[in-house]
């Protein structure tokens, strides 16, 4: 969506930079950013106990359908923890995460704004099986709703990335509220459910953001620890590896954004880039 405010040469510009960097400022250090609740000792409370989430799966046909993508299977996650380890407000102010406390070997893929609407990468993500969390921006994706469906049939969420996409530092409380609320309503309308976590576009976030989530029921602010570009990932701390529980920051792009790699192709390289590390992908809300 962001092609829609820029010129081209721009946009192929900020596909390097990933959502992070937008024209509207500078972006905050994550790591400066407070994680208030993403206490590993933590209760969750009533969320545990219902079906258990869904990883990459490891049986024979699924091993044929990677190959087809030209990928090994990934191992199989660990079965998710019975507490879940980021504590989730209660309509206060919401915690903000860039990362999941946890020892295993798991990293949380999460594809944000909806601009690209390939009808490959649905048939991709139902033959790998591989979790993600979907972070939808109405403006990107209002006029085809639709397309992002089957994925959540598939087991994938849907998470709030705000109505049109503004930096969210640069507006008062009520215009952040209208924002977050406003695509909650959105996004419950379109897909029978309303989402528990939001990202500010950008990164982009203040206390006023915290507050406005709490209140439009929105339960943890996700930021992220890696940015995929096309073939590689930005990574923010200085020795560019995974760690456990990292959560990491996709696009839904095509060949315009992306110098020519389709959506799918981009996928592939980020699963290699997890598995060359020897990582494996869990399911978001399984930890949070
Ligand atoms: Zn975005």
């Amino acid at each position: 969506m962001r092609k829609r405010y820029v010129g081209a040469a721009l946009a192929a510009a900020l596909v390097m930079t990933g959502c992070s960097v937008g024209l509207q400022g500078p972006v905050d250090p994550v790591g400066a950013a407070p994680t208030p609740s993403a206490s590993a000792s933590a209760p969750a409370g009533a969320a545990d106990g219902k079906a258990p989430g869904k990883g990459p799966d490891t049986a024979p046909d699924t091993a044929a359908a990677y190959r087809k993508w030209g990928l090994k299977p990934f191992a199989a996650p660990p079965a998710p923890p019975k507490t879940k380890p980021v504590r989730t407000g209660g309509g206060g102010p919401v915690p903000v995460i860039s990362d999941i406390p946890t020892k295993d070997k798991v990293v949380f893929i999460t594809i944000d704004d909806g601009a690209e609407k390939d009808p490959k990468f649905v048939e991709m993500m139902r033959e790998l099986k591989i979790p993600v969390t979907m972070f939808l921006t109405d403006s990107a994706i209002r006029t085809d709703y639709g397309y992002f469906k089957p994925l959540q049939q598939l087991g994938n969420g849907v998470a709030n990335h705000t109505l049109t996409h503004p930096n969210l530092r640069t507006l008062g409380a009520a215009a952040q509220e209208r924002e977050i609320c406003g695509q909650q309503t959105r996004l419950a309308k379109e897909y029978g459910t309303t989402p528990r976590l939001m990202r500010p576009p950008f990164g982009n976030w203040n206390e006023d953001t915290r507050a406005a989530a709490g209140r439009c029921g929105v339960e943890a602010i996700v930021l992220w620890r890696e940015s995929m570009q096309i073939t590689n990932m930005q990574y923010q701390r200085g020795d560019k590896k995974l760690h456990p529980g990292d959560i990491i920051l996709a696009h839904f792009r095509g060949p315009s954004e992306l110098k020519g790699t389709t959506m799918t192709e981009m996928t592939v390289n980020m699963l290699r880039r997890i598995q060359e590390q020897g990582f494996t992908v869990a399911r978001l809300e399984d930890y949070v």
